[in-house]
């Protein structure tokens, strides 16, 4: 976790990871080792790579990963009334996933903020998030397309 927070505050131009973002990456990392451990290799594998992609900061990496945690939430609730303790297990991971990539500065991070009216009602176009649209003054971009000119939020 650590790691992962300086390589992408030493990329400069880049927003610092937002700790939300990092609680839910380093959950994941956790959950991720956990896997590793048991000896699901191809499962890890995926995830692991899921989480790179995370802390790229792209929105459709975002709303992939809230997907699955209500979906990880409402099976690891179902768990826990059944009394499974392994996939109870899915509640906690799940409740850091959702908290860490909901709030603003997690937004941020994802680029779902206008920098020209700093509104942070904008939601991403279609099923892989190509653009971003602001509800405020309409604007449009793409994913990262302005964090190279902007130094205002580090
Ligand atoms: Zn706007």
């Amino acid at each position: 976790m650590r790691t992962a927070k300086s390589a992408s505050t030493n990329a400069g131009r880049r927003l610092a990871m937002p700790s939300g973002v990092g609680l839910a990456i380093g959950v994941l990392g956790l959950y991720v080792l956990l896997h590793v451990l048991v000896g699901a290799f191809a499962f890890a594998a995926v995830c692991a790579a899921f989480l790179l992609w995370l802390t790229c900061g792209h929105p459709l990496a975002r709303r992939v990963a809230l997907f699955a945690a209500w979906g990880a939430l409402l099976l690891g609730a179902w768990a826990v009334f059944d009394g499974e303790v392994v996939r109870a297990r899915l509640v906690p991971v799940s409740v850091a996933v959702v908290v860490g990539l909901t709030n603003s500065t997690a937004r941020r991070f994802f680029d779902l903020h206008c920098y020209t009216c700093q509104d942070s009602r904008v939601r991403p176009r279609g099923v892989l998030c190509r653009r971003i649209i602001c509800r405020e003054c309409g604007r449009e971009w793409k994913p990262h397309e302005e964090r190279s000119d902007l130094t205002a939020f580090d």
